[in-house]
């Protein structure tokens, strides 16, 4: 049941999932806006992670930005679509005989899927694993994500978007204050562009792509100190190569703010600023593009993101495509 905003573009998916490539390309071109402190660290960094890195592609001074690893995107966007495959009643299921058995009769199976999780548990055979990919598995083998992004940066220098923030930690037993601790942290408002390109994906599972992005809100530092990040979506392209990588997109949209006067060191940017320029900065960069490009804002795009949204909100509905969609993966043989 592909979403009937997603029908025009139906050329631009796979029917099935594929058993070798073809190179099908729908890219979400998109805005992470921290909307609370964050903390963006490698496991056991005490600072934040930081690139020096020619500031634009056009004005092309060195800058030093704040690095947000490509892990650090994609794997809440995983735990948050494997959350909602275990709520809709997905697990547990057993593939039998080319056929796909859900809750009881899959129960009763021996070699059954009770769950499916990162990092040592994956089931090998649900939607997730099929489109965000595994390491080696045993018996399995490994299979390659079908979908690509790599580190973004953000648009500003690191200086005006940090903050070292103190906290003194009192010991109640003792009534004294502590240790000082100093924490590293981005600030609210921070912007990050960033592109996730899948490839080869049916439209259902760019549906379900889509969705685990604009659901997800937590990104950052694991545990309790994780920030809060809203995800904006500027477009959908669909090409047949990809289209640019997240520093030239952070680089474009430097050199199109400075074009239009905005002096980053001064000013903050707002949301409206991005709107504003991304489509003449997409453009630009995919002008020169050895390929073909078809690029959805505007209008279409809002009613793309709108029955995105719609299935989102219906229970019932929700719970029937995300059953179908692991029909689909799980009767996927290699
Ligand atoms: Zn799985």
């Amino acid at each position: 049941m592909i979403l009937k905003t997603l029908q025009p573009y139906t050329n631009y998916f796979v029917p099935t999932i594929p058993r070798t490539p073809t190179n099908r390309y729908a890219s979400i071109v998109l805005l992470r806006e921290t909307k609370s402190y964050a903390i963006f660290t490698t496991e056991g960094g005490e600072q934040q992670d930081v690139e020096e890195v020619p500031a634009g592609l056009t004005h092309a001074e060195p800058t030093t930005r704040l690095v947000m690893f490509k892990r650090k995107q994609v794997a809440p966007e995983r735990r948050t679509g494997k959350a909602l495959l275990r709520q809709y009643g997905v697990f547990p299921y057993a593939i039998r005989d080319g056929r796909v058995l859900y809750g009881e009769e899959a129960a009763q199976i021996q070699n059954h899927y009770d769950d499916c999780y990162l990092t040592e548990g994956l089931c090998t055979h649900c939607p997730d694993c099929l489109i965000y990919g595994y390491a080696a598995i045993e018996a399995e083998g490994a299979r390659k994500a079908r979908l690509m992004t790599d580190t973004c940066f953000t648009v500003r220098p690191y200086e005006i978007i940090q903050k070292q923030v103190k906290f003194n930690v009192i010991d109640e037993a003792r009534h004294t204050s502590g240790t000082i601790t100093e924490y590293d942290y981005t600030t609210p408002g921070v912007f990050l562009p960033a592109v996730e390109t899948t490839v080869d994906l049916t439209a259902d599972e760019f549906t379900y792509v889509l969705g685990n992005v604009l659901r997800t809100t937590r990104y950052g530092k694991e545990g309790t100190r994780q920030g809060f990040v809203r995800n904006h979506i500027l477009a959908i392209a669909f090409s047949d190569v990809e289209l640019f990588a997240n520093l030239e997109f952070t680089q474009a949209l430097y050199d199109a703010f400075v074009d239009a006067g905005i002096d980053l060191a001064a000013d903050g940017l707002t949301l409206a600023d991005f709107q504003q320029h991304a489509e003449a900065v997409i453009q630009r960069l995919t002008g020169q593009l050895t390929g073909r490009l078809t690029l959805v804002t505007g209008e279409e795009l809002a009613g793309i993101l709108e029955d995105v949204r719609a299935l989102n909100q219906n229970e019932e509905r929700l719970a029937g495509f995300l059953r179908d969609l692991n029909t689909q993966s799980a009767s996927f043989v290699v």
